[in-house]
């Protein structure tokens, strides 16, 4: 009784949520937001910190890493334009939340996360959660994933100095590149390719992690 109370209550946060910090914001994108209130984010989080799952700001995960705000996720979502059958390639899985919004907003998401303890929770949990369109690995994400590219979008949720030549190399002509750059604060950055070379647009200040590297 109580756990069906608690579990109606975060429903209601959770879409609350979505109102207050992403759509007053400014997203539109209606696929955004409905996949927003569908993924539990609390089930993502840590468990000492299910009762902030739905604050307005990031938290921490394991492996002294982060799960990105809410409006974040939401933004950068709404910058790859998705409509449903697409190949997309994200970097920096973390705890794998942003990867089950991609997983309901495109046809195949392929994730790479430097850690191999959160890449295996991400796939446990997103396996138990019935997403069957997500395929994990681990490693250096500069790299991209190349044996599945090329790719409609490519998403990097941890910072590198610059853009990975390898990621921009997997895009597909018209893909779109949402990523931080620099030291933190970082610039949010929109690449697509076009037959020109790559149209960068300046999106946001944010705070992400930086990129690791191998020899981290
Ligand atoms: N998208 C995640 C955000 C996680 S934070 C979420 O919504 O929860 C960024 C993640 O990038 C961390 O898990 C970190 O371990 C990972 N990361 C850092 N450097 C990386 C690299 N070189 N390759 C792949 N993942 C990396």
């Amino acid at each position: 009784m109580l756990k069906g109370r608690h579990a109606e209550y975060l429903d209601f946060i959770r879409l609350t949520m979505v109102e207050d910090q992403v759509v007053r914001r400014g997203v539109k994108d209606a696929r955004v937001l409905a996949a927003l209130r569908k993924v539990k984010r609390h089930l993502f989080v840590p468990a000492g910190l299910v009762s902030t799952a739905y604050d307005d700001h990031p938290l921490p995960i394991d492996c002294g890493q982060t799960i990105s705000q809410p409006y974040i996720v939401g933004l950068m979502s709404e910058l790859l334009c998705l409509k449903g059958g697409e190949k997309v390639l994200e970097i920096g899985t973390g705890c794998g939340y942003q990867t089950a919004v991609l997983a309901e907003l495109a046809a195949e998401v392929y994730t790479v996360e430097f850690f191999a303890g959160l890449s295996r929770q991400a796939a446990e949990k997103t396996a138990k959660l019935g997403y069957t369109n997500i395929r994990f690995k681990t490693g250096d994400g500069a790299a991209g994933w190349a044996e599945n590219g090329p790719y409609d979008a490519i998403i990097v949720t941890c910072a590198p100095a610059t853009v990975p030549p390898a990621l921009t190399a997997q895009l597909k002509p018209g893909g779109r590149l949402a990523i931080p750059l620099g030291p933190e604060p970082q610039e949010l950055k929109l690449f697509t390719k076009t037959a020109a070379g790559l149209d960068e647009r300046n999106v946001c200040a944010v705070r992400f992690v930086p990129m690791l590297r191998a020899k981290d």
